[in-house]
């Protein structure tokens, strides 16, 4: 089964990634990782995108179309993929759509994480003092969110007109929002929803 996680900044993706990752063995790709991973260690990709990520703004969709396409190539053996990051845009949503018919697979449930504005801007705050990420500052915050309201919510429809739309109450605790995520799991592969 191949899942994308899908939500505002803060709303939990990584986290709930994760928790899915040890329980149905799938494999995780977060493009947010990835980018900070690239920066790390110094590559030429990593310097291009440093400040972009610190201000909060979105990384070019080629850049990231191409770390996605890397590692969906590299991993045919595996028994689905959970995308975490991504997409972000509707280019990178059909460019995704594209490389899965490739291998003759597909996005089965796209799984929405719904919390309110006010909910986000407190867990950031607390993220920020708490482990200080560059872009988790009031300022950049604002332009990540601003960038998730005007390029990535139009994937709500995009995917709702498919069929794979699920959503999920993310205001919930962590290990409720888990148990909402694994029902739905469970329905889709009885082709209940
Ligand atoms: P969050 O979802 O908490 O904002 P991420 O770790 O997913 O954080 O992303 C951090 C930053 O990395 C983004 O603000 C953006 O600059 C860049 N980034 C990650 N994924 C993408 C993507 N799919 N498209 C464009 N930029 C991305």
């Amino acid at each position: 089964m191949n899942i994308v996680m899908f939500g505002p900044p803060a709303a939990g993706k990584g986290t709930q990634a994760k928790m899915l990752v040890a329980k149905h063995s799938l494999l995780q790709f977060s493009t947010g990782d990835m980018l900070r991973e690239a920066r790390v260690s110094g590559t030429e990709r990593g310097r291009k995108v440093s400040g972009i990520m610190d201000r909060g703004e979105l990384v070019s969709d080629e850049i990231v179309i191409s770390l996605i396409d890397e590692q969906i190539s590299l991993n045919q053996d595996s028994h689905g993929f959970i995308f975490d990051g991504f997409p972000r845009t509707i280019a990178q949503a059909e460019a995704l759509d594209a490389l899965m018919n490739l291998y003759d697979s597909q996005i089965d449930l796209v799984l929405s994480l719904k919390v309110d504005d006010s909910s986000l801007v407190n867990r950031i705050t607390k993220r920020f003092t708490e482990e200080g990420r560059a872009d988790d500052n009031p300022e950049s915050f604002k332009v990540r969110l601003n960038a998730y309201n005007t390029q990535t919510a139009s994937l709500l429809p995009y995917y709702s007109s498919k069929g794979k739309l699920f959503e999920v109450d993310g205001m919930l605790s962590i290990n409720e929002v888990s148990i909402l995520i694994n029902e739905a799991l469970n329905n889709k592969s009885k082709g209940l929803i």
